[in-house]
């Protein structure tokens, strides 16, 4: 029987919120092209977009303290300025959305909510001073306030107050207009537009499997129906590889050559979840602290209300998990079917030049529950255990890149990976993520499309 085979203009790989970005992007600059999307489960968004799969804020420098370092004595803004324009960006744009319908219920997807950093002990208060001394001049955060008083930060965050030596160093910052973001209930929304176009077809179940380049540059994409159907192609003059965690593999089948010497290292993610609905409804905001030295910058920890299906929820975490599967609905071969001859060094100069976050996984892996909750009690002294529950949360897949120094280098951000014929681009790396999710589809169409 000859197989069966489809044709669109654009076909994107992967049902998140980086191909429902671009879905949106290229309808609106090409709209009687037909796009076609493919998604491997049965449900849009159920990887790292969903709601539990991701801590829900919206990134944009108010409280991560990772994004101003401190260096030769000053702090250093770049980075928070930098993703404080991006979230702007896809705030902006997911406005548009709503205004256009592809979003339909707006409130659903966004809540404002304020952003605070808290730290304890002389050194960090220090640091959070000198931190809100510069980044108050700066307008995206001309707003913070800063407090060393423990009446005043229990006013902000009252959990965190009850129970603390009223002789403990601590301080907070505290920005009102801060955000926290459904991206799976975004996702969902706006494919719930597409099923109203003819020329945008989502295909669920469909498990990209293969893909190669034919003739005059178009692509030959192959799919196996996870239905049991017949596996079936389809044949584009455009690719965007939106797999997150499953990105990776399908980048080296493209063969393409930009995509060669890369490797991924899988890290899950484990939040506490809170269960006691009077705990719940008592604290009000996003809280991120100091990582500890040597962790990776994905393990700040953090407490977290979020708004989920219209219920107000309670976070804290992450703790960082192990396994070898490159999406949380993925494969445990995935990470031993990554290892190419193009890519073991880079892997290797990687772990070798990464023993302290090879130390950091060991010890993550290693936390028993109370472990877990003494942590929490850094933030929460008055946490108890009966009201927490440990969930899992999405898996991300660090980026491993050549480097001729080090062999292998580990990346935390994103990359963007683009055929010299454009006609091909993969997004790897998954910090800081979705809410810079418009910024990065904004640059995918401007590599490929200008
Ligand atoms: C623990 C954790 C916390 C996070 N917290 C935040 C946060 O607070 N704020 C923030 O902005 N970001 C956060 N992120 C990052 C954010 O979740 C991701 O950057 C974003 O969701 C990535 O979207 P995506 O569309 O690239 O990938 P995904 O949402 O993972 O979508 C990829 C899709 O591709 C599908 N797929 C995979 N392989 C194939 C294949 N072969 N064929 C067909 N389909 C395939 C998958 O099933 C999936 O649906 C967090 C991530 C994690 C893991």
């Amino acid at each position: 029987m000859p197989r069966k085979i489809k044709h669109a203009d654009f076909v994107l790989i992967g049902g998140g919120i980086m191909s429902a970005t671009l879905a949106i992007l290229l309808h609106e600059k090409f709209p009687s092209k037909q796009i076609a999307i493919l998604e491997r489960l049965p449900k849009v968004a159920e990887e790292s977009s969903e709601a539990w799969n991701n801590a829900g804020t919206g990134h944009c420098g108010n409280c991560e303290l990772n994004y101003t370092p401190e260096v030769d004595g000053s702090i250093d803004c770049d980075k928070a300025i930098r993703i404080a324009k991006q979230f702007q960006e896809s705030l902006d744009f997911w406005k548009h959305c709503a205004a256009k319908g592809y979003i339909q219920d707006l409130a659903k997807c966004l809540r404002q909510l304020p952003h605070l950093s808290f730290v304890e002990e002389e050194e960090n208060v220090a640091f959070l001073e000198k931190r809100y001394t510069t980044m108050k001049e700066l307008e995206p955060f001309r707003s913070m306030q800063f407090s060393t008083n423990h009446d005043v930060i229990k006013k902000w965050v009252p959990l965190m107050m009850e129970g603390r030596n009223t002789q403990d160093i601590v301080a907070a910052t505290f920005i009102e207009k801060g955000y926290d973001v459904n991206f799976g209930e975004i996702v969902d929304q706006i494919f719930y537009y597409f099923t109203k176009h003819d020329n945008i077809d989502l295909h669920l179940e469909s498990d990209v499997h293969d893909l190669e380049q034919v003739d005059e540059g178009r692509w030959l994409v192959d799919i196996t129906d996870e239905t049991g159907g017949d596996s079936w192609k389809i044949l584009t003059n455009y690719v965007f590889n939106g797999a997150g965690g499953g990105a990776l593999p399908l980048l080296d089948n493209s063969g393409i050559q930009e995509g060669k010497g890369y490797g991924g290292f899988p890290i899950s993610g484990l939040f506490l979840r809170c269960i006691n609905p009077d705990i719940i409804e008592r604290h009000d905001a996003k809280v991120y602290g100091k990582a500890k030295e040597g962790s990776p910058p994905m393990s700040v920890p953090h407490l977290d209300t979020r708004m989920i299906n219209g219920r107000k929820e309670l976070l804290y975490g992450p703790f960082a998990g192990f396994s070898t599967k490159f999406l949380k609905h993925g494969s445990y071969f995935d990470l031993p079917r990554s290892i190419e001859w193009d890519n073991i060094l880079s892997l290797l100069g990687a772990g070798y030049h990464n023993l302290p976050l090879v130390k950091y996984l060991v010890q993550q892996v290693a936390l028993s529950f109370e472990d877990r909750m003494e942590m929490l009690r850094e933030f929460y002294p008055n946490a108890q255990d009966a009201d927490w529950k440990v969930v899992t949360a999405g898996q991300r897949v660090q980026i491993i890149k050549a480097d001729e120094e080090k062999m292998g280098k580990l990346q935390f951000g994103t990359e963007v990976i683009v055929s010299e014929d454009k006609t091909f681009s993969c997004l790897l790396g998954a910090s800081p993520g979705a809410s810079t999710s418009y910024s990065i589809m904004k640059k995918v169409m401007a590599d490929s499309f200008v």
